[in-house]
């Protein structure tokens, strides 16, 4: 029989693990990962303490790109896919190459939501998802003292109290979008407020952002209904969303994110999708469910590299899995609330 090549899309906590579970329980294939971003995976949830200083780049990454070679895993990065073709079991990269598989998994994760109302001033704003995006931080920060944050997602927080430790003065723009996905919440949002004044953060109530301006290079400043605030570098921090927009024609099944089973499959035969980016069924709500979160990734990575091989494990909807922001305890499956 040929020898069996299977396909990972993504390099993040998901897509790593699949590969690693593909390479353990099926020695004889062939595995590749196709990766948008260079070098190995890294963890994403530690860039706020590198931006802090308090991790070394070297620190962030699970896997060196030598690893990759002694794992028999061909690691393809800075390259992306910009089509799936799912009858003809072959995707399409960037520079246009076609690539066959016999097996599929889609890790392709989340990219920063930024709303409707705020693309304009794009240019304007920074986000943290990347090691790319950390070192743009850093060399901003290097250059300034004052930072507005603008959001109030999960990373938004722990990167506030990294920034608080680096003795930065820090705006924090809060409104009802504030913690989407979460429901708005007026308790959550008076007991956030209130922790980061606490903490020394200037908490801006506002309901809209009505202007934002470049002053100078190392200046912005931005208007609020209530009050305008100057800031050298202004961050957007609204929760990812899945990053899936290529696959629109692909006739993978799609809402917010790639839709699945159970046991992550799209219906497809060997086609998979894992992590941040799946929109997996849980039969007994009869409802689909988002997961997001690092230990997540990694157990739905290793589901799906497992079901690609033939056994059949279901996702575990990892509900119980709480985040803990500022002190207050939030459940990850407030994603339910699309
Ligand atoms: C700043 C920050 C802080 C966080 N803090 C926490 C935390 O404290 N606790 C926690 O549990 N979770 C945290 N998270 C969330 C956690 O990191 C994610 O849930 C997790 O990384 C999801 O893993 P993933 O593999 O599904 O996706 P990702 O990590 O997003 O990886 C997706 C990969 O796919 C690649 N890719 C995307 N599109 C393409 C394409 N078309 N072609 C090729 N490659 C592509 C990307 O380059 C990336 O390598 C944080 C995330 C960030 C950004």
């Amino acid at each position: 029989m040929a020898e069996q090549h299977f396909v990972v899309i993504g390099n993040g906590p998901a897509g790593n693990e699949a590969a690693l579970t593909l390479r353990h329980h099926a020695p004889e294939a062939r595995v590749t990962i196709i990766s948008r971003e260079w070098g190995g995976c890294y963890r994403p949830h530690l860039l706020p303490q590198f931006v802090a200083g308090k991790l070394t780049e070297e620190n962030l990454y699970v896997f060196s790109a030598a690893s990759y070679k002694d794992n028999r895993i061909k690691l393809r990065s800075g390259q992306e896919v910009v089509t799936v073709h799912p009858d003809k079991r072959e995707i399409i990269l960037d520079h246009k190459e076609i690539l066959p598989f016999d097996g599929l998994i889609i890790a392709v994760g989340g990219r920063p939501r930024i709303p409707e109302n705020l693309m304009v001033f794009g240019d304007l704003m920074l986000t943290l998802k990347t090691v790319q995006d950390a070192k743009i931080w850093i060399r901003k920060l290097n250059e300034t003292d004052t930072v507005l944050m603008i959001g109030g997602d999960l990373t938004s927080l722990s990167f506030t109290t990294q920034l608080m430790d680096m003795g930065k003065k820090i705006y924090f723009a809060l409104n009802e979008e504030a913690f989407w996905p979460l429901r708005f919440d007026r308790h959550l949002y008076e007991q956030i407020a209130g922790r980061l004044s606490l903490k020394g953060v200037e908490v801006l109530k506002y309901s809209r952002i009505k202007g934002m301006n470049r002053l100078t290079n190392g200046m912005v400043e931005v208007n609020t209904d209530h009050e305008k605030v100057r800031a050298g570098v202004v961050g957007a921090f609204f929760g990812l969303t899945p990053d899936i927009a290529f696959l629109a024609r692909s006739g993978l099944k799609i809402d917010r994110g790639i839709l699945v089973d159970e046991y992550l499959h799209t219906g497809f035969e060997g086609i998979y999708a894992t992590g941040d980016c799946a929109q997996i069924f849980h039969p007994d709500s009869r409802d689909y469910w988002v997961s997001i979160g690092h230990d997540n990734a990694v157990a739905l990575g290793r589901t799906a590299a497992l079901n690609l091989i033939g056994e059949r494990v279901k996702a575990e909807a990892a509900m119980a899995c709480i985040f803990d922001v500022q002190g207050v305890r939030v459940n990850s499956s407030w994603w339910m609330e699309f």
